[in-house]
């Protein structure tokens, strides 16, 4: 994956951005906004505003939507063959592939985060979920049922698509994150409005421009940046939109499942975490300690799956909490255009904020800073990682999402395996877990025991399509990725015929 890079076009890209607000995508047109509102948007690593984006507002939403339910119904998208969508979707991914160094440079100034990440991992992630899914228009179907009744029967299944969707997302993989919604969903045979997070609405602005190239039909994708309040909201209550897919924090998806109600929109939601790594006596420890601080501190621990309660077998404790506290010193946080950088920025300065307030209060809860806490420079929102030790189960930084890159470690004597679980599910949430073990029985016990929606052993995987991904508890309703994914952008009809 990593192949040499260009360097990325920073001059180019900037000058462009600054030279006129990303438009909204509508019905295959760049628009301003109704009301012509903007967004400013800052890079994170500066704190400069660097463009600004049209804010969508209730008229603009009404128009998206319509124009993904007029592409939906009786609308070319709905129409087309299966393996005419699938066309489509491969080659949009291959536009996005030839667009990679611009896209990931807007990513690296949107969001902040090292440009090899960018470059290597979310425009990757963005353009393979769209292969994955490509791969499924000719492959969704239904099923020949057996009836029990008197008389000839024919009963069988039809997998049709939901209609409109709505797909809100956060801002820690802007492009990825889209990507991930539409590719499912179109391939489905739905149409999209599309709503970045207010701070990271750059990349995904692009998309529109990728899918008129590539030829996918007007109102198939659109794109519509803006407030949650305003924008997100107007999705969310519009009548005309069937399904609401929305990754974001765990507050805002209960308003959406609230909200949701009112007319039983389908909905997913991909929330928040405090997931554990559990490391026994027995594991590899020098790759267990590089995976326990990389699965929280990689994007600056921006990652909804952040490891960030980490639970170390007494016995090989503070060789662990050594391990962690000198990989922290050796991570170089700095501009994701440096490229010795291995972590950037935060998003924003009320990421920051959220960041030193948490820090400040586990110090204050009786917690030890055993390594990092402090921000780095006075320009941007740059942050030690940093690592707190004797955290107990009620302190709110064990208990609340921070994520940012903070890990609170805990020693466990037990080895009840029961306890042991019991330790890393006393959490309300359920979306991630990592076990570090050379014995299998163990690793698989574990696994079973964790209430959560991946399981690691021994490691973890760059992101997989193939694989269900999605959260217990109050990490979430539903899972994105493989067949679940794609099926959850579907109806599913049952029609029976009396021979
Ligand atoms: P957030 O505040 O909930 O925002 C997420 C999205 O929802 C944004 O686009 C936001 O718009 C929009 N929104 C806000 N209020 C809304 C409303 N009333 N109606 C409709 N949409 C609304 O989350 P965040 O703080 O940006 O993102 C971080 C959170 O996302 C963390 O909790 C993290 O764990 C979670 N996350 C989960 C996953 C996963 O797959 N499970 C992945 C990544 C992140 P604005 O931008 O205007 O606020
Ligand atoms: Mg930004």
């Amino acid at each position: 994956m990593n192949a040499p890079m260009n360097p990325p076009p920073i001059a180019a890209v900037r000058s462009r951005l600054a030279a006129a607000p990303a438009q909204l995508f509508i019905d295959g047109a760049y628009v301003d906004a109704a009301d012509g509102a903007t967004l400013a948007v800052e890079d994170p690593a500066t704190g400069e505003t660097i463009a600004h984006a049209s804010s969508a507002g209730p008229l603009d939403i009404d128009r998206a939507v319509r124009a993904a339910r007029s592409a939906f119904e009786g609308g070319p998208w709905s129409r087309m063959s299966p393996n005419e969508r699938s066309k489509l979707l491969w080659k949009l991914a291959d536009a996005i592939d030839a667009a990679g160094d611009e896209l990931a440079t807007i990513e690296t100034l949107d969001n902040g985060m090292p440009y090899g990440i960018a470059r290597h991992a979310a425009v990757p992630m963005a353009s393979e979920s769209l292969r994955y899914y490509a791969g499924w228009p000719t492959k969704l179907g239904g099923e020949t049922l057996p009836v029990s009744a008197e008389g000839e029967w024919h009963a069988y299944t039809l997998r049709q698509p939901v209609g409109v969707v709505g797909a809100i997302s956060a801002w820690n993989f802007p492009l990825s994150m889209a990507c991930g919604k539409l590719a499912p969903a179109m391939a489905a045979g739905c149409t999209v409005v599309l709503k970045p997070a207010e701070q990271t609405p750059l990349g995904v602005a692009q998309l529109g421009r990728l899918a008129q190239e590539v030829g996918i039909p007007d109102g198939v994708i659109n794109v519509v940046a803006g407030l949650g309040s305003v924008a997100g909201q107007a999705l969310v209550d519009h009548p005309l939109v069937n399904k609401i897919s929305f990754t974001g924090s765990t507050a805002t998806g209960k308003a959406i499942l609230a909200a949701s109600a009112r007319d039983l929109k389908r909905v997913t939601l991909e929330l928040g975490g405090k997931s554990p790594c559990v490391i026994f006596a027995d594991a590899d420890l020098e790759r267990a300690i590089e995976g326990a601080a990389m699965g929280v501190f990689f994007n600056s621990g921006q990652i909804c799956v952040a490891r960030s309660r980490l639970f170390v077998h007494r016995k090989v404790f503070d060789r662990v909490v050594e391990g962690v506290a000198g990989f922290v010193r050796n991570l170089k946080v700095g501009n994701g255009f440096e490229p010795s950088s291995m972590l950037g920025p935060l998003v924003s300065r009320a990421q920051l904020d959220r960041v030193a307030g948490y820090v400040e209060l586990g110090t204050a809860e009786g917690a030890e800073l055993v390594a990092g806490g402090r921000r780095l420079g006075e320009t941007g929102y740059f942050v030690e990682p940093t690592l707190l030790a004797g955290t107990s189960p009620d302190m709110r930084v064990m208990r609340e999402e921070i994520f940012g890159p903070v890990v609170c470690a805990v020693p466990f004597d037990d080895d009840d395996l029961q306890l042991i679980a019991a330790r890393a599910n006393d959490t309300e949430f359920g979306l991630a877990a990592s076990i570090w073990t050379r014995d299998l029985g163990t690793a698989h016990r574990m696994a079973r025991r964790i209430d959560a929606g991946q399981i690691e052993v021994n490691g973890g995987l760059p992101m997989q399509f193939a694989l269900p991904f999605g959260g217990f508890k109050q990490s979430g309703i539903g899972r994105e990725n493989g067949r679940e994914g794609i099926e959850a952008f579907t109806e599913l009809k049952t029609v029976t015929m009396r021979l």
